[in-house]
This record gives structure tokens, C-alpha cells and sequence, in this order.
């Protein structure tokens, strides 16, 4: 095979949001895969709000990187070698395999893609964990009825365009939030939302009582803090919030505010809930189905936001946590 890979590492805990300095590349040849193993040539890597609490030593639903490893992270690539019967040479395939150039990895962490169906990107945005995520959270823990209010903040972004488009498909009124004039204008006029919130341009509270007249029945939350607190206080009777992320709070996992109006939630007989795509590892191919059908026909558009290299992959952490992406950004590494 004879095949390098560059590895970014998690080389230094960040207090705060991860930087320049939490990362060291490294350089070696990549080991020969052995009996079960494959070696893959990653093509796309998924860029995660969750890396901060990946690298972070506090209770959560997966184990934190420890110091000096591989950097977790999804990719899709291309099999350059196998030692199991199931991927051959030539297959394309997805998981969680570090953010690194090449992979060698037990054949059993993988799940095969094929790159007729959709574009290789796909599987790590709207067709991957991303798009599950959002189709499971607003369908499944949402539960949207035509007619209805849902309310999805950090709206233009990876999680948020997909459930943003989901809900207007099943014929609610749909708010979306998010930073900046360039989002808002691609929410109103790609995404057609029924309202548009520009969260840094003025009073958060104010806005969403002009876009949610009626009340909010739905809330997919991806930022927490400040605007959880804003719509728990406009929630309609057995409204339900989607607890996807709280990206707002990540530069301060140890010290996180909580919602202050969490009272709403027994006055109006509310329900919040968490949840991680673990719990819907085995309900993935529905998701995928119904995702890749929609945009067969043409009702739902997933954006991309691709950055090229592998060296740039401490910069595009940055970028999501400046809100500079506009959709799913991930690194194209070939
Ligand atoms: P994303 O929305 O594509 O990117 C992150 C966005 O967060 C930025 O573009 C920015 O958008 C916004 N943001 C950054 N700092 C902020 C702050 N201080 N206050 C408010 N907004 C801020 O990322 P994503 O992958 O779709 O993830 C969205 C959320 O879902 C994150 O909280 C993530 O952790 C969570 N998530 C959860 C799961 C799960 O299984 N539960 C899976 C995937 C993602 P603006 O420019 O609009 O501010």
C-alpha cells in the first residue's frame, strides 16, 4: 500500500472555545490493515459544533478524546485496502474515523455509501448524521402539526436548514433564527420561512413575539442560553422542545447557563427533551429514504459549505463557532 496519512490531534485542552493551539498534525505511514481491518483514503470530513465537548472532560454521551489521540470526527472515503469480505477495493464507506487524510479501522465501525445514489458530501451533511439528526429531532421528539408554529434557531446552519425545510413540508409556520443579514436573506428567499429573526440585530424577545403571534408550538433548539430562555416565555400549551445543542454555551461547558423560564414549561403542560443520534442508530435508513426522496423531487435543497484541506481544519473550527458557515461545513480532503 505504502500510503502516508497527516492526523490532526487534540495536543492542548482549550479553557474556552478550541484554538490554533488545541491541535498538532502529524505525519506517519499508515499501518497495514489486519485480518478485519480496512484502509480507507478519506474524501470529506465532517466539521462539528460537538468537538468542544469531545475534548472536554465532562459527562456526556460519548467519551472525551483522550490527549494526544486522533481528533474524532466523521468522514466518508474510499476502501484503498481490505482484510474483510464485506468492503472491497473501491467501495465508499462513512463513520467516525478521526480527522485524518487515511484511515485503517475495524471493517465493523463502518457503513457502506454509495456514491450513485448522492454525492459523497451528502453522506456527511444532509444525508448523513446531519440530516438524521434533524429529521429524527423535529419528527420524532417535535412532533409538527400542519398549522402549527416551530420555531428552529441557528436556522442556517448544518442541523437547522434541514429541520427549517421538514417543517414547512409538513405545512407548519415556520421562524427561523439565526446571525446576520446574509443568513436571514437565505432563509427568507431560498427556504421561503414564514418569518426571519436576525438574533444579533436587536431584541430577541420582541422579534419572536412579532414572528409568533400565535404562540410557539415547536421550538429545535441548537443554541441554548438566551434564546431558549426568549421562547420558553412565548410557548403555547403542550408545546414541545427539541433539545439538539446549545452551541452558544459551548465556550463555557463548565459554567453553562440553564433556562431561567423553565416554570413555562409545567404552566403550559410543555415538554423538553434531549436526545443524540444514538438513539436512532437503528432508524437510520428510514431517515435516509425519506431525505434522499425529498430531494429527488425537489422539495428539499441541502447547502455545503467545503473547505479545502486538512490543514485547515483548526480554522474551520473557528468558523462555526464565529457562525461563519453557511450550511454543513465539512473539510474536502480529495
Ligand atoms: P451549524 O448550525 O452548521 O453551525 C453552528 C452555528 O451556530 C454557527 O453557524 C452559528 O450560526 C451558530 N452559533 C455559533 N455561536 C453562537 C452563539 N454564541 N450563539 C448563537 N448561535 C451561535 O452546526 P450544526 O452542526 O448544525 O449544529 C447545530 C447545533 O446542533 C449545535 O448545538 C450542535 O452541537 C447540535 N447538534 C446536535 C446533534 C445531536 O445529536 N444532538 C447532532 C448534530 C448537531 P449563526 O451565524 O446563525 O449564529
Amino acid at each position: 500500500m505504502n500510503e502516508h496519512v497527516t492526523q490532526v490531534r487534540f495536543a492542548k485542552p482549550a479553557t474556552g472555545l478550541p484554538t490554533a493551539e488545541t491541535w498538532a498534525f502529524s505525519h506517519d505511514p499508515l499501518p497495514e490493515p489486519k485480518e478485519g481491518e480496512v484502509s480507507i483514503r478519506l474524501h470529506y470530513l465532517s466539521i462539528d459544533p460537538a468537538m468542544k465537548g469531545w475534548i472536554t472532560n465532562k459527562r456526556s454521551y460519548i467519551e472525551s478524546v483522550p490527549l494526544g489521540e486522533v481528533m474524532r470526527g466523521f468522514g466518508v472515503g474510499e476502501v484503498i485496502a481490505s482484510r474483510t469480505d464485506y468492503f472491497q477495493v473501491g467501495d465508499f464507506c462513512t463513520g467516525f474515523t478521526g480527522i485524518q487524510t487515511h484511515a485503517t479501522l475495524d471493517g465493523r465501525t463502518l457503513r457502506k455509501v454509495d456514491p450513485q445514489l448522492a454525492p459523497l458530501s451528502r453522506y456527511m451533511g444532509g444525508l448523513g448524521m446531519t440530516g438524521f439528526t434533524g429529521y429524527f429531532g423535529l419528527l420524532d421528539i417535535g412532533k409538527p402539526q400542519a398549522g402549527e408554529t416551530v420555531v428552529v434557531s441557528s436556522a442556517a446552519g448544518a442541523v437547522g436548514h434541514v429541520v427549517c425545510q421538514i417543517a414547512r413540508l409538513k405545512g407548519c409556520r415556520v421562524v427561523g433564527i439565526a446571525g446576520g443579514p446574509d443568513k436571514c436573506r437565505y432563509l427568507r428567499e431560498e427556504l421561503e420561512l414564514d418569518a426571519v429573526i436576525d438574533y444579533r440585530a436587536g431584541s430577541l424577545g420582541e422579534a419572536l413575539s412579532a414572528a409568533a403571534p400565535d404562540g410557539i408550538d415547536v421550538y429545535f433548539d441548537g443554541v441554548g442560553g438566551e434564546t431558549l430562555d426568549a421562547v420558553l416565555a412565548r410557548i403555547n400549551r403542550h408545546a414541545r422542545i427539541v433539545l439538539c445543542g446549545a452551541v452558544s454555551q459551548y465556550g463555557q461547558l463548565e459554567n453553562m447557563v440553564g433556562p431561567g423560564n423553565y416554570m413555562q414549561l409545567i404552566a403550559q403542560s410543555g415538554l423538553m427533551q434531549g436526545f443524540t443520534m444514538r438513539d436512532y442508530i437503528k432508524r437510520m435508513p428510514e431517515a435516509f429514504v425519506e431525505l434522499l426522496t425529498w430531494e429527488k423531487q425537489g422539495k428539499l435543497k441541502f447547502r455545503e459549505h467545503i473547505v479545502e484541506g486538512i490543514e485547515q481544519f483548526p480554522q474551520a473550527v473557528d468558523m462555526l463557532y464565529r457562525g461563519e458557515n453557511h450550511g454543513k461545513l465539512m473539510l474536502k480532503l480529495v
